[in-house]
């Protein structure tokens, strides 16, 4: 692969992009009700938005306008799709239906995002709604962090929570963090991967996050945790076995690249600690999106047909390949309209240009693009390969379609998914 700095590869990725494919992650926040999926989303756009924000306009008082914002309004999911950015990463946050049956339309959000982060309550653990919730998610394979929530509420209990998921869920659940303390002594969190330890401030939001030493009586824990973590690993990863029979022993980055194959595989998902509500854990949390997520580069080609010919298609995550996009979500939107959430897997998307309906068989023009974000909407020239946003005004498409070029037309309907690696009882 020819990569430069950045990590884009110039044979996938066009100059004008701002985000390199493998920097771009797809995700959805899954949780059966009442577990904190909202109170979860609203931190990452609190963190992820702060951060931006304050690089964007070098002031401080933006994370203050932002705060008043948030009270008087609430910032809040309203869009099928948020994006947002974490560490030079742009997360796009695809909002998952709450409900629990198998609908086309629970199938099709999950269907564009490539990962997710399911969350479930720290004392109320595995229920039969997520059970249900899990059990659409694996149907795709869809790659997964588990955050266990609610860690501040009284009964909290991560250890119970995550021998839960691997007996009720059949999960290959591993602890990645430890709490420190638990309902009111809820403070921060021990990290396995770096064994460092830390609380979060009770002001600002938590965002102040200090290192502390790991607690004297949760060391011996620590150690047994980690090494765990490592073993389950190097259980379905090569090159961390080889790199855990050496006497060197395993280094920070050695594993968490380990980690992020073994998820985005379904081999399996690590879990996480915190207390969305009290804002604790959610940096790393966003953290873990970023390093453990796949990006659209490490999901297997899109998959369709040739509506002529009824030849097999695929294509590859690369803004050279053909347009390939699909609509995923049609919504109101009060200021702009009628707006069209297309997930783009191949090709550019481009304003102005002709785009191809194989359904109904008819063109048309691309007036304007948006990309959402949780306190404004942005104009955009071009969607490229694995973004994610909204077209305005489109007449001739609705949910379902493919968006394609007329002289290269392609349907994704009727895709099929891979067997689910996590087989459910
Ligand atoms: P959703 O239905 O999954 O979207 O859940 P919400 O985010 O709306 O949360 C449901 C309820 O749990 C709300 O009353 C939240 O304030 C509360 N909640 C969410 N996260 C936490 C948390 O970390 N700790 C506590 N104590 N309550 C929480």
């Amino acid at each position: 692969k020819r990569k430069d700095a950045n990590g884009s590869d110039s044979r996938r990725e066009a100059e004008g992009r701002a985000h390199p494919l493998a920097s771009v992650r797809n995700i959805g926040i899954i949780a059966h009700i009442d577990a904190g999926k909202t109170t979860t989303s609203e931190r990452i756009l609190y963190y992820s938005g702060k951060v931006h924000k304050i690089g964007e306009v070098h002031d401080g008082t933006a994370t203050m306008d932002w705060m008043i914002q948030e009270q008087e309004r609430g910032i809040t999911i309203t869009s099928a799709a948020t994006t947002c950015f974490w560490q030079d990463h742009q997360i796009n946050i695809i909002d998952t239906p709450g409900h629990v049956d198998f609908t086309v339309e629970v199938e099709r959000s999950l269907r564009v995002l490539d990962g997710a982060v399911g969350v479930l309550c720290a004392v109320g653990g595995v229920q039969p709604q997520s059970e249900t919730v899990w059990r659409q998610a694996n149907k795709y394979s869809v790659p997964r962090l588990a955050f266990v929530n609610k860690m501040d509420r009284m009964g909290a209990d991560f250890y119970n929570v995550v021998d839960q998921m691997q007996q009720k869920l059949k999960a290959p659940a591993v602890a990645i963090q430890l709490p420190i303390g638990a309902a009111e002594t809820f403070k921060g969190l021990i990290d396995l991967i770096s064994m460092k330890a830390m609380h979060f401030s009770e002001d600002d939001m938590g965002s102040k996050v200090e290192y502390v030493d790991i607690p004297a009586d949760m060391a011996a824990d620590a150690e047994a945790y980690r090494a765990e973590l490592i073993e389950k690993v190097a259980e379905v990863d090569e090159e961390l076995l080889e790199a855990y029979m050496d006497d060197a022993g395993v280094s920070e980055s050695a594993l968490i690249a380990a980690l992020r194959r073994a998820t985005i595989a379904n081999d399996i998902v690590p879990v996480l600690v915190g207390s969305s509500l009290k804002n604790k854990g959610v940096q790393p949390l966003l953290d873990a999106v970023v390093s453990l997520l796949p990006s659209p580069l490490d999901i297997p080609a899109v998959e369709g047909v040739n509506p002529k010919s009824e030849k097999e298609l695929s294509r590859e995550a690369s803004d050279f390949e053909p347009l390939t996009g699909l609509v995923f979500k049609m919504a109101t939107d009060k200021f702009v309209g009628k707006l069209a959430f297309v997930r783009v897997y191949a090709g550019q998307l481009k304003k102005g240009q002709n785009i191809y309906n194989p359904r109904t068989k008819k063109r048309e023009r691309i007036g304007r693009l948006l990309r959402l974000h949780a306190n404004h909407r942005e104009d955009i020239d071009v969607l490229y390969a694995g973004e994610i946003g909204g077209m305005v005004g489109q007449k001739l498409f609705t949910t379902g379609d493919t968006v394609c070029a007329e002289n290269d037309p392609i349907v994704l309907e009727n895709i099929e998914f891979p067997e689910p690696v996590i087989s459910m009882a």
